[in-house]
């Protein structure tokens, strides 16, 4: 069983992060956030797929501009999801500028190593805080590996060769991530920032780097954390080095919310990958339920089409999209489990531990499907419709064994 870590929770509109609550899963888009139509559009597309709160980059004046607008159109279309401004170098004047863009946001995301350089750093922080206070807006304090505060490494590494042992290079600079997030906390707090109003990352592009520099994070202090990967890549490169890093931070109970940072195909620029991969990585953990998952074998000589396949993902995009209808009628559907197996040798048997399942012929079997609800054959499906009419059955199921629980409608 999973313990999460005690952390203090942060509130985000009506989101909580941290504090005891679900861990939330965020997003970030990548389009332009002055091009007003294209960001409401993506917001609204990382929202449907499941993104709780999804962040925008606030660089120059026309997305800060554009910011209230952004809000004003999501809102008409019954969008409350909280937008998060992520701000380098010119936050302070874009929230001086901009008090709309100030007061739409939901978070502010502020980076003490892009803050200001030299001299400037300090007030241009205090300055970012002190919005934060005004508006009574919560922040995330993200250290990224990549934008290190330079003085605070610069003066861990002088602290580092002073020492009769020093440690090695690459140890210092870990230490000088988490030293930036811990430091810029506490000046956060001593400008007034209440700690229910911060929330802490410290992003690294290597798995083992990440996981031991929030094991110690962890274990110094009771911020609500952001968990994220960044830079992780393309394709199956990113999802599988953002899950083996996840995965072990948050089978420890570390980590409040989630971000997976996957470079989009630029063939499709589907963006909501990484609010699917994220919500995966919490239900296969077991940690929230977000929508039916389809239990699939691999295959093998035995189906030598691709039906199957074909009807495996066929049901999964399926659920995905009934999923935002189906959880405002049916209280407990996110945790049903489907089936779709390829053969009899271990279809039956997987499809009786799932709620439903379907077992379609391999090659050189009978041409029926056998179908099981709650562990009992009910029908077998045979001829040119099989995918279909067990999407209707799995609808059934849906209303016979969810429909009649009582579920306020959700907004
Ligand atoms: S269930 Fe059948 S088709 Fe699927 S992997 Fe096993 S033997 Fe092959």
């Amino acid at each position: 069983m999973i313990v999460r870590k005690n952390t203090v929770g942060v509130k985000v509109g009506e989101v909580q992060i941290g504090g005891g609550a679900p861990i939330v899963v965020q997003s970030m888009t990548n389009t332009d956030t002055a091009d007003v139509a294209s960001t409401v559009q993506q917001v609204l597309e990382l929202a449907r797929a499941g993104s709780e709160l999804v962040r925008i980059t606030v660089n120059n004046e026309e997305s800060a501009a554009a910011v209230p607008l952004i809000r004003e159109q999501l809102d008409k279309k019954g969008c409350a999801v909280p937008l998060i401004g992520d701000f380098h170098f010119n936050g302070h004047k874009l929230l001086e500028r901009y008090p709309a863009c100030a007061e739409a946001l939901g978070k502010y995301r502020i980076n003490p190593g892009n803050v200001g350089r030299g001299s400037k750093r300090d007030p241009q922080f205090a300055q970012m805080i002190e919005f934060a206070c005004r508006y009574d807006k919560p922040v995330r304090i993200g250290v990224n590996w990549g934008s290190l505060d330079q003085a605070v490494l610069a003066r861990l590494l002088d602290e580092n060769a002073t020492r009769p042992e020093p440690e090695p290079l690459e140890a210092v600079m870990k230490e000088a991530v988490i030293a930036s997030a811990l430091e810029s906390a506490s000046k956060a707090v001593e400008l007034g920032l209440s700690k229910n109003r911060i929330v802490i990352s410290c992003k690294l592009s290597r798995v083992q780097d990440l996981i031991s520099v929030y094991q110690s994070l962890s274990a110094r202090c009771d911020y609500a954390l952001h968990l994220g990967l960044t830079e992780a890549g393309m394709g199956s490169k990113g999802i599988v080095a953002s899950t083996a890093a996840l995965a072990v931070l948050l089978q420890q109970g570390i980590g409040d919310t989630i971000r997976i940072s996957l470079t989009p195909d630029p063939a499709d620029n589907d963006r909501t990958r990484e609010v699917i991969v994220a919500q995966e990585i919490l239900q296969t953990l077991g940690l929230r339920s977000f929508l039916p998952l389809v239990t699939a074998c691999p295959g093998c000589g035995r189906t030598t089409s691709t039906y199957f396949q074909q009807l495996a993902q066929d049901i999964q995009s399926y659920l995905r999209h009934k999923m935002p209808e189906w959880k405002k009628r049916y209280r407990g559907v996110e945790e049903m489990q489907v089936a779709v197996m390829g053969c009899v040798v271990n279809g039956p048997g997987e499809s009786k531990h799932s709620h439903i399942g379907i077992s379609l012929p391999g090659t050189g079997e009978d041409p029926v499907a056998p179908v099981y609800e709650d562990g009992v054959k009910t029908v077998t499906l045979k001829g040119e419709h099989i995918a279909e009419e067990f999407q209707a059955l799995v609808e059934r199921y849906v209303e016979s064994h969810y429909g009649s629980r009582s579920q306020p409608l959700v907004d």
